[in-house]
């Protein structure tokens, strides 16, 4: 058995109780996942700033301080009695520590892990402590600063020493940090002779990479700050180029594998839609529609992205392009995740439709049960070129008589299993379009769809009005009342928003109810009018309400995010959005997105509560600072990483990135990307005897990922 499969139970100074330990917090079993842990940060003995130098410009501080005291407060900041022989741990709410270096003292406050926190830190004894400063009460302080032993004539030769990921088990078992450097290197001692290289070596030599156990040495225990570097960029560039090498080749595979139904041709009904439009496309919907009939006319089944943002126009290019399948006889569906929605593209489309001679139906929910019987009828018998619907498309009682291309609006409403029913609705696969508003930043793009084609409407349609977006604290109601009794006069009307604050439906319901009596009071009846739409209601309910403001007969709808998707309602010009910071920014930019459609100029009110912090505010600024979608979810993706990006928890990372991170390696991603373009080029399968090394790499679980056209 190799060293890398050993179980980590053996290493010295693990033993079965910290091996099971380490196994269930860190997820690590054996040496060879041991020395693939790396430090999430490095220790800079070089840099320790004296407690005097702090100060608010200094985004993280070191300081090696002595503990001077500790202080237990209970609730409500009693101070805790800690003369007597046992305290009572369960009362203890906060902890201070005063510690001291020759420049000065600072305060350490922990409000987590007290017990254990007020254990080590003895009095006399000196410890490093990293973290945020902040000032309170005109002292300084650190909430929860991450702590260190200071470690003399460690394993470290040079002055950066690796931290790791911890918990507070991993410690209480006695795993500090200076522990699991001692472990590493022991394991690495053991392992390194027999690490293989895993990246051919043309590739290290055209890219300036070092090698494998280089860097594995030197992410652990670096020799200096340029040596850690170009570990860390061997070893992220490994990752990521192995990732998107895996995605290309299924992509490849797929390509020559799925034949798709060739559509050629154009068709009478595409050019008498096309020459009827009321403008002009824009350079980017012209394009994206030459993209799409290039994968028509492929002959291989077409699996492509589309992404615009709100009102860029993709219901246009969705139109156009299901009039090229039916130009070539085929069928086609367009699928919206709401009942409104729905109904809002089949009226539209029905318009766009008027030229052709191409029949259009909406099949709902709430489609009655002879219209249902018709359009069965209409859609086996082939007479229906176009339907429009909700999740009722999906009921196996839907045949087509041969549908020819599929488009999804708003994918992410869609859950995975349901798009893979559109997969069975035809012997050959039918072409794929799935419509999202939701920005996704590039680098996330090519990862969670990188198997399959993007296409980006970048541009909006002339004449969208910039909407104003402003930022304020509730004490500016008034004046926002006013203002949106002003806009009214004028006719137009105005969303109002709230957020889910309990995740509990019941009390967000109730709080949103709330506020719309507060709306009604300040905008009594008559003269005016005031709608309410929420999640509790039913879709008779949700759609009758959503209709009287869509039809203008409310001046105001008062609603959680249910009108985030889609709705059209052009004469909207104020969007009101209450305890905005506790939105994420590609939801407020969506929100904002239902306004400025019409002639008026639009607004977006953002109101937050008081009590917000610096991040949020400036989260927040940036909202009111740029309306450009892929700006903000960039943004959003940095501050809140790609987990919490809407949309991605649903579709999920194909996998979990060890080193490197989408949010921050962007430029090594597309470099990556890029490059194993280049290589699949040349060698599509891996065979030639030089990728030997990838094609083994690629074999690993980690690699195997999960095909995302197959479902979508
Ligand atoms: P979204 O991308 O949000 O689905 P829509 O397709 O609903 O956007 O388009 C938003 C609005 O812009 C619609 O009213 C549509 O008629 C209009 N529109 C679309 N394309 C153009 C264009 N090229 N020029 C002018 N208006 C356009
Ligand atoms: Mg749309």
């Amino acid at each position: 058995m190799s060293e890398l499969d050993t179980d980590i139970m053996y290493l010295k100074g693990v033993g079965p109780k910290r091996a099971d330990l380490l196994k269930k917090e860190l997820g690590v079993s054996t040496l060879g996942e041991l020395i693939r842990l790396y430090p999430f940060r490095y220790m800079d003995r070089s840099s320790i700033q004296p407690i005097a130098s702090v100060s608010q410009s200094l985004a993280y501080i070191q300081v090696l301080g002595k503990v001077v005291s500790r202080t237990l407060y209970g609730p409500s900041s009693s101070l805790l009695d800690t003369s007597g022989e046992r305290i009572h741990w369960g009362a203890a709410k906060r902890l201070s520590v005063i510690v001291e270096d020759d420049s000065g003292r600072m305060e350490m406050v922990f409000f987590k892990a007290v017990k254990w926190n007020y254990e080590r830190l003895v009095p006399g004894q000196s410890f490093i402590f990293f973290g945020k400063p902040s000032e309170f009460n005109g002292r300084w302080n650190i909430v929860h600063p991450e702590v260190d032993v200071p470690q003399e004539g460690s394993m470290a030769q040079g002055v950066l020493t690796g931290v790791y990921p911890s918990t507070e088990k991993l410690k209480n078992a006695g795993i500090t940090g200076k522990v699991m450097c001692r472990l590493q290197s022991a394991a690495l001692a053991r392992c390194l002779p027999e690490i293989s290289e895993s990246l051919p070596d043309y590739v290290l030599g055209e890219l300036g990479l070092c090698s494998l156990s280089y860097a594995l040495k030197n992410i652990h225990f670096p020799a200096d700050s340029y040596a850690l570097e170009k570990a860390t960029r061997r070893l992220k560039f490994e990752e990521l180029f192995l990732l998107q090498l895996s995605l290309l080749k299924q992509k490849y595979i797929r390509s020559r594998a799925d034949k798709g139904i060739a559509m050629p041709k154009v068709g009478p009904d595409f050019n008498a839609c096309y020459n009827a439009l009321p403008y002009r496309l824009t350079g980017a919907q012209q394009r994206v529609i030459k993209e799409i009939r290039a994968d028509l006319m492929s002959g291989h089944q077409m699996n492509r992205l589309l992404q615009g943002d709100v009102g860029s126009g993709k219901t246009m290019v969705a139109v156009l392009s299901c009039l090229l399948a039916i130009g070539n006889g085929y069928q086609t569906c367009i699928m919206a995740p709401t009942e409104v929605l729905a109904q809002q593209h089949y009226s539209n489309i029905q318009k766009y439709l008027a030229p052709t001679g191409v029949k259009c139906a909406l099949l709902t929910g709430s489609t009655g049960a002879k219209a249902r019987r018709e359009i069965f009828e209409g859609l086996a018998g082939g007479q229906i070129g176009l339907i429009v619907g909700t999740h009722a498309l999906l009921e196996d009682k839907v045949i087509f008589k041969n549908l020819g291309l599929a488009v999804i609006d708003e994918q992410h409403r869609f859950g995975v299993d349901q798009r893979a029913k559109l997969w069975s609705k035809n012997t050959l696969p039918p072409h794929v379009l799935v419509m999202t508003a939701t920005p996704i930043p590039r680098t996330l793009a090519m990862t969670v769809y990188g198997d399959l084609d993007v296409s980006v409407i970048d541009e909006m349609p002339p004449g969208r009005k910039p909407v104003r977006t402003t930022l304020h604290t509730p004490n500016r109601m008034p004046a926002v009342y006013k203002f949106m009794r002003e806009e009214i006069a004028k006719g137009r009307q105005v969303f109002v928003v709230y957020p889910m604050i309990y995740e509990n439906e019941k009390l967000d319901i109730q709080n949103l109810e709330l506020g719309y009596d507060e709306i009604v009071k300040a905008f009594p009846f008559p003269p005016y009018k005031c709608a309410i739409v929420h999640g509790q209601q039913t879709s008779e309910v949700k759609n009758f309400n959503m209709e009287a403001f869509a039809a203008g007969r409310a001046n105001i709808l008062v609603s959680t995010t249910v009108i985030e998707v889609g709705v059209d309602v052009p004469n909207a010009s104020v969007m009101v959005i209450m305890s905005a910071e506790r939105f994420g920014l590609s939801q407020l930019h969506q929100l904002r997105g239902r306004v400025g459609r019409g002639a008026a100029s639009s607004h977006c009110i953002l109101i937050r509560d008081y009590k917000c912090s610096k991040e949020a505010i400036q989260r927040l600024e940036l909202m009111c600072s740029t309306e450009n979608g892929f700006e903000i979810a960039e943004e959003d993706m940095k501050m809140r990483g790609p987990g919490d990006l809407e949309g991605t928890q649903q579709s999920g990372l194909p996998i979990s990135l060890n080193i490197a991170s989408l949010a921050k390696d962007g430029q090594i991603l597309s470099e990556a990307r890029a490059y194993a373009q280049k290589v699949l080029d040349e060698d599509p399968t891996l065979d030639s005897p030089k990728n030997a090394r990838l094609l083994h790499e690629l074999r690993k679980e980690k690699y195997q990922i999960k095909d995302y056209s197959r479902i979508s």
